[in-house]
């Protein structure tokens, strides 16, 4: 490697923390747009130079995966880790966000590194037949990892939001479709419906917001799903809990939050992911975005810590990694 290059990949990872810390805030109206505010870069790098990183701590994960044979298995989910969920609905098989790298970065040895391995490797999985991604930033759309799926499962289909498409073309993904927010796309008998979350895109200081974000609704004969990918808090979950009618899945993200004065306007917290749940009257939620990677300053265990003790009567698992939850 060169001087430049070196610079270039400093630059990139350096920047890498900088998306998960997300001094942007975004502020989402699906009607009108987006509005951008900055945060100031003092106030961005004073916080990442001061800051205690929390402690490296490992959730543990399981191999009951093993138990079932998934491509002969009907409607179940496992999660991966982080926001990659594996999910049946009866009709097909797909994978949310998959993230196998062990660094969420531009670079494979640096950047935030994870804490446990993936439940299930690339190799592991049943036929997939679709891979939909939410957006852009490096721990939800990870190049080593959909082109690993590309090698091994040449059929599956990746839905990317709209400005993501040329991304995974260049790395040689040919089966990609584009959506903007609310397009839909139909597959044997279930449909895949793009919508707008509270958040925002960037891989580079360059690109920011040139690509969509957003979660992902899937209507079929079994059930309704919905995968938020990563938002913050808005009044969309009330409009598409309207629009969908019924969502009887909802996977929700609920770590890296902390310190709220950068996060809150990218992250839900846990009492914000119980709202978001109620907001869709989803049957059931799961968890995702926590325990895997470290992004943010609350300590590892507290949004597992923190849903269990403020769910109530709301019926919002805590999934362990590589273990089945059958769906109905
Ligand atoms: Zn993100």
């Amino acid at each position: 490697m060169n001087g430049k290059t070196i610079f270039l990949a400093l630059i990139l990872v350096s920047f890498t923390f900088h998306i998960e810390a997300n001094d942007q805030v975004e502020v989402m109206n699906p009607e009108q747009g987006v509005a951008v505010q900055k945060k100031s870069r003092f106030e961005f790098f004073k916080w990442r130079f001061t800051r205690t990183e929390p402690d490296r701590v490992t959730i543990d994960i399981s191999d009951e995966w093993k138990d079932h044979d998934l491509d002969a298995q009907m409607n179940y989910t496992v999660w991966i880790g982080h926001s990659t969920f594996l999910v049946n609905n009866g009709d097909i098989t797909i994978l949310f966000d998959p993230m196998f790298s062990k660094y969420a970065s531009p670079m494979s040895f640096a950047g935030p590194k994870r804490l446990i391995a993936p439940a299930m490797q690339i190799a592991d999985l049943p036929k997939v037949d679709v891979v939909a991604i939410s957006h852009n930033h490096y721990d939800h759309l990870d190049i080593p990892s959909l082109k690993a799926i590309h090698q091994a499962q040449p059929n599956t289909m990746f839905l990317v939001p709209k400005g993501d498409k040329k991304l995974l073309n260049k790395h040689g993904i040919e089966n990609v479709q584009e959506f903007d927010w609310w397009d839909s796309f139909q597959l044997n008998t279930s449909e895949f419906h793009f919508v707008p979350v509270k958040h925002w895109s960037a891989r580079t200081p360059w690109d920011t917001n040139e690509s969509l974000w957003g979660g992902w609704v899937t209507t079929s004969k079994a059930y309704n799903l919905f995968h938020a990918g990563d938002t913050g808090y808005a009044d969309i979950f009330i409009t598409i809990k309207e629009k969908f009618k019924e969502i009887d899945y909802a996977f929700v993200p609920i770590g890296a939050y902390s310190p709220r004065n950068f996060m809150k306007n990218s992250h839900v917290n846990p009492e914000e992911a119980l709202q978001l749940s109620k907001d869709l009257s989803a049957k059931k939620s799961f968890g995702m975005h926590w325990g895997t990677f470290i992004l943010s300053d609350e300590p590892v265990l507290d949004p597992k810590i923190q849903i269990e003790t403020k769910r109530g009567d709301l019926d919002f698992e805590i999934a362990v990694p590589g273990k089945v939850y059958f769906l109905d």
